[in-house]
């Protein structure tokens, strides 16, 4: 059984795999024997190095994922180096919060077009290889938010956005479930990155993430990591459709 989360062979495009969540997820990928294509801005030299280190096959390329152009050019430039994309992970993403009033329209598009727009064209420019090919999978990085208004941050542009990428990967599951090509989401609760160390930190706001945990802490990146892997690998070949939940038991409350 074991070796249905093995990934030898296949090629796997991760955005935003230089750090957080996606950094976490190019190392079980890579451990598992995924050729690895990392898109980011940041840390680069650092993500290079270490998982370079740990001896997976990989390459970078710098991208900022809301420029219209940039998932088509990650999925051009897998295509360039192996022939072919098996995995595309959609994780690239922002959040901001503040009240809606004082909320403007370039803080709105910010996150749209990070967090819903590029998923949209990664997951368009991915489908016309795995097509091609007969097979595929796509996971998409979505998120607690995406079901309940969190508190006490407001974060309507953001609870919107993954509430669409959760929508976005059921519809696209149903249009290309018989042709072998499977399209899945996670939606993490509070894990701990640079996203949430904020409000990690922030004496009034982790005492209530906290709490309303029922495993009383926050996630880390490779237990969101596991779950992604299982959701691109052979283990879950009759799973399309599905938003896996890994958040301690938060939306059990
Ligand atoms: P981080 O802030 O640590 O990482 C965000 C990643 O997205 C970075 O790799 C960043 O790359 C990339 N990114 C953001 N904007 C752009 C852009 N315009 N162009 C290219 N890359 C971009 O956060 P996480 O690791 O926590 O977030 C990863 C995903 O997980 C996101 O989709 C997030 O919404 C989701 N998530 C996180 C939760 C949490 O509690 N941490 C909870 C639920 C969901 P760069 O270094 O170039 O900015």
């Amino acid at each position: 059984m074991l070796e249905k989360f093995r990934l030898d062979g296949k090629t796997a495009l991760i955005t935003g795999g230089n750090r957080g969540i996606g950094l976490a997820v190019a190392h079980a990928l890579g451990e598992a024997g995924a050729k690895l294509l990392i898109s980011g801005r940041s840390k680069v030299e650092e993500a290079k190095k270490s998982l370079a280190d740990a001896g997976y096959d990989v390459a970078f390329v710098q991208a900022d994922i809301r420029d219209p152009a940039a998932p088509q050019q990650l999925v051009d430039a897998a295509l360039a180096r192996w022939g072919r994309l098996d995995i595309l992970v959609n994780n690239a993403g922002i959040a901001s919060h503040g009240d809606t009033p004082d909320f403007d329209e370039e803080r709105w598009r910010q996150v749209m077009d990070t967090n819903v727009d590029a998923v949209f064209r990664g997951c368009r420019a991915a489908l016309v290889p795995m097509r091609k090919q007969g097979s595929g999978a796509i996971v998409n990085v979505g998120s607690i938010s995406g079901f309940i208004s969190n508190v006490p941050q407001n974060q309507v542009a953001y609870n919107a956005s993954k509430a669409a990428v959760h929508m976005m990967t059921k519809s696209l599951a149903s249009e290309f479930a018989a042709e072998n090509i499977r399209v899945n989401a996670v939606a993490p609760g509070y894990i701990d990155t640079n996203m949430s160390r904020g409000g990690i930190e922030n004496p009034e706001w982790f005492p209530i993430w906290r709490d309303m945990t029922p495993m009383a802490r926050v996630g880390t990146p490779d237990e969101v990591a596991a779950c992604v892997l299982f959701l691109c690998a052979p283990a879950s070949s009759y799973v399309t459709g599905e938003v896996l939940v890994v958040d301690g038991g938060y939306l059990t409350r």
